[in-house]
């Protein structure tokens, strides 16, 4: 038995150039995804949609290929920009000459039949969906849905039958060079392929919302990396393990090529240490814009992304957030603005991303007053700026030549070097 992946593109409204440039995209973020899982298996695209053919025999058996193969279509959906993606039974034409005048058709019975029996649950109903793609096949779509129907019904529980609204449907799809058979479609993501629309810098903490912020961008077709301000110097013992890196590792495996900067803020922090400004968040949030400004152009990022949430806490405000934009010319989206705190939390479970995200994050900012300011006003935030960071371009320099840089693929750590020895 040969099997194949069909997937199926998201945004079919999309018309002309960028349709073309998506489903390319699409096409080797699949390919890159796939090679790192271990597997250089062809993909190719055709009109709308994706086939990624499984080779027979990379497992001991048949039945492995197969369970090989349906787990890899779990892998595939998270990937953004796919609708739907189907593990298919593969019938080449060249094996059973399916456009003969009168062709043997009994491996399609056979075959359809072993799922049915598979499949079956009591009390639900079914159809069969045929798709003629090529008119050489001698018996119509319709005539040949029914042949398929009796088939299901004389060797399986299977009873009821609904055209309409059926629980579950068997789909024959006949082709030039080959017939498909399939019965399950896995939902995908949605969205466009990472990469088709541009590239962003998110900033990390160690909470639930910047992460998830980072995916809606890349569910957008954006490129993501992230820089994390850390309160010391010194790198966690064991990196790979750091919450953090473990974060940007997940999101990193729907998302593809990933980087993340760690980047201590102890010279911010030394700067401060001695005075008790309770305007200390926001000067941070400042501070934060800035050393991410700078790195903008090293990653060819195009905009910032945080995970602000308006009124989620209390130093959520339009005001800090308007000093935060003032504090730099580059673009700051912030994806989870408007969102509920109940659906980034749903969010983050089925991104894989909950369980991380609600570790204690030991490293969280010890500078930060308890009771920060709702509202800040540039000019005052601008003269304490001038009296208490006066220097602020060697602050940004210093900061930045701490920084430790870890690059991911698709879910893998694939290299870890300290910026300034730019590897
Ligand atoms: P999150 O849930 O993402 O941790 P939060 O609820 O803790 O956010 P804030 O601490 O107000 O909210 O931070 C708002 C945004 O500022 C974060 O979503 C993130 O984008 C950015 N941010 C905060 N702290 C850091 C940090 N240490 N390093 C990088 N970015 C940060
Ligand atoms: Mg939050």
């Amino acid at each position: 038995m040969q099997y194949r992946i069909i997937v199926q593109f998201a945004e079919l409204a999309l018309k002309g150039k960028n349709r073309h440039r998506f489903i390319k995209r699409l096409k080797k973020n699949i390919k890159d995804k796939l090679k790192m899982l271990g597997h250089e298996w062809p993909v190719k695209a055709i009109h709308d949609r994706i086939y990624v053919q499984v080779p027979a025999g990379e497992g001991a058996d048949e039945a492995i290929d197969e369970k090989m193969a349906r787990e890899v279509v779990q892998e595939l959906a998270r990937l953004p920009g796919i609708a739907w993606l189907s593990f298919v039974y593969w019938l080449s034409e060249q094996q059973f000459g399916f456009l003969n005048h009168q062709p043997d058709l009994t491996v399609i019975h056979d075959l359809v039949k072993r799922l049915a029996q598979e499949q079956y649950r009591p009390d639900h109903s079914f159809a069969v969906r045929v798709k003629r793609r090529d008119k050489n096949f001698s018996i119509s779509s319709q005539d040949f849905e029914q042949q398929i129907a009796t088939t299901i019904l004389q060797n399986s529980e299977w009873q009821k039958v609904n055209l309409t609204q059926p629980d579950q449907t068997f789909y024959v799809d006949i082709a030039s060079d080959g017939v498909s058979v399939h019965s399950e479609k896995v939902i995908g993501v949605g969205g466009l392929p990472v990469g088709s629309t541009g590239q962003v810098l998110t900033l990390l903490s160690g909470g639930f919302d910047s992460p998830v912020a980072a995916w809606l961008m890349a569910k957008r077709g954006c490129q993501t990396d992230f820089i994390h301000f850390t309160a010391s110097h010194q790198p966690p013992g064991d990196i790979e393990q750091d919450k953090i890196v473990r974060t940007a590792q997940i999101v990193s495996e729907s998302s593809g090529y990933v980087r993340l900067y760690m980047v201590p803020y102890t010279y911010f922090d030394m700067a401060l240490m001695e005075l008790d400004l309770d305007y200390d968040l926001i000067l941070f949030r400042r501070f934060m814009a800035r050393v991410a400004t700078r790195l903008m152009p090293d990653v060819e990022a195009q905009a910032l992304v945080t995970g602000d949430n308006l009124g989620q806490v209390a130093s959520q405000t339009l005001e800090n957030m308007e000093s935060m934009n003032n504090s730099t010319e580059a673009m700051i989206l912030r994806p989870l603005l408007t969102y509920n705190k109940h659906d980034i939390i749903e969010l983050s479970t089925d991104l894989g991303l909950f369980d991380v995200c609600r570790e204690p994050h030991k490293d969280c900012c010890a500078l930060i007053s308890k009771n920060p300011r709702t509202r800040s006003r540039s000019d005052v935030l601008e003269k304490m700026e001038q009296t208490h960071l006066s220097d602020y371009e060697s602050l940004i320099e210093d900061t930045l030549k701490d920084a430790l840089v870890l690059t991911f693929y698709f879910g893998q750590l694939v290299n870890k070097h300290e910026l300034h020895s730019k590897q």
